[in-house]
């Protein structure tokens, strides 16, 4: 069953001082015509670099902030202009991990109140029910019985992130949204949180809607693999296809950098240049083309559409020459150097 879909959804933010009439100098385009469906079950990654548009989007699944167009369903659920209790009742489906897992938790609340807030807001059970529900659900993610009354500052920055993941899972959610969970600790516990999600995935029937640039992570986690570059998808496909066959020049350059991910075409040397331009003045035609070394005149007027790629209608690449050997002899464009 889909538990979500997304429907031509776009944010933008007005940028810049107000000129005459109170209208923004600019609009910032963090995220433009994203459709795409998650099953129930299913895990999927969203990757690309920082700027993205990859947290904005997190933030509309999540139903923290309505998209300016497009709708968002939720089991079913369109949530456009869903208010108060409606709102509130489609939430308690969604689970939240965010990156910083210092940041996250009251400082001066017991971990027992911590992860089982969610359970007083939705009004669930009696005290001695849920301190029972919030050490069972302690125990799920490696933490005992001791963590129950004590404060955050006593635990290290993995533990803190496992209190943040018991209490996205306390109320039992069926979608798990998670931006960067991993980015915030200590390349020696990420593994550790890392094997805690892939568990969390094999023994209950949860969605992920996984967030992360670290290609690694996604390899070992995601269903399917979503890379978006400046507010739109570039490329979609299962997590086999995609790492044994990457149709687009900017997830070609991504996995590139990560020689040791996945075991598919890898060309050397490829090497992505210059930064995301900025969302508020986006290149013309296929936003990448100033950082491709494949772009044409083509690419530089015309914006490509989302077309299937290898005979395969699961993987999508937005692209005019997916799947093409990227020259490195030719240099990049100069509009990347500067
Ligand atoms: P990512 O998570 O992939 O790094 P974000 O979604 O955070 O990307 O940001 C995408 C773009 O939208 C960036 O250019 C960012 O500066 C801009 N942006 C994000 N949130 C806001 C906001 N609330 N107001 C203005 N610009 C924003
Ligand atoms: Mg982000």
């Amino acid at each position: 069953m889909t538990l979500l879909r997304l429907n031509k959804v776009c944010q933008r933010y007005p940028v810049g001082q107000k000129g005459w009439f109170g209208k923004p100098a600019h609009e910032l385009k963090a995220v433009n015509d994203i459709s795409l469906t998650l099953e129930e079950g299913e895990t999927i990654a969203i990757v690309g670099e920082s700027g993205c548009g990859k947290s904005t989007l997190g933030r509309m699944v999540a139903l923290l902030e309505p998209p300016i167009e497009g709708d968002v369903e939720l089991a079913g659920i369109a949530t456009a202009g869903l208010k108060g209790q409606a709102l509130k009742d489609l939430r308690r489906k969604l689970g939240l991990v965010f990156q910083d897992p210092y940041s996250a938790l009251n400082p001066r609340l017991p971990i027992s109140e911590l992860v089982g807030e969610p359970l007083d807001v939705y009004d669930i059970g009696d005290k001695a029910s849920r301190r029972a529900k919030v050490l069972e659900t302690l125990e799920s993610v490696g933490l005992s019985e001791d963590a129950l009354d004590r404060y955050p500052h006593e635990f290290s920055g993995g533990q803190r992130q496992r209190i943040c993941i018991a209490r996205a899972l306390v109320l039992d959610p069926a979608l798990i949204v998670a931006d960067e969970p991993l980015s915030a600790l200590d390349v020696s516990v990420q593994s550790q949180v890392l094997n805690l999600f892939a568990e969390l995935k094999r023994e209950r029937n949860l969605s992920f809607f996984f967030i992360s640039h670290d290609l690694t992570v996604v390899d070992y986690l995601a269903d399917t693999i979503v890379v978006m570059y400046l507010g739109q998808i570039v490329e979609q496909a299962p997590r086999d296809a995609f790492f044994a066959n990457p149709a687009h020049p900017y997830s070609r350059a991504l996995l590139a950098a990560v020689p040791e991910v996945g075991k598919g075409k890898r060309q050397r040397g490829l090497a992505l240049q210059g930064d995301v331009p900025s969302p508020i003045n986006p290149p013309s035609g296929c936003a990448f083309h100033p950082r491709c070394a494949n772009a044409t005149e083509t690419c530089k007027t015309i914006a490509p559409s989302p077309q299937t790629f290898d005979g395969d209608d699961k993987h999508i690449v937005a692209c005019h020459y997916p799947g093409a050997v990227i020259d490195l002899k030719k240099p990049h464009s100069k509009e990347a150097m500067v």
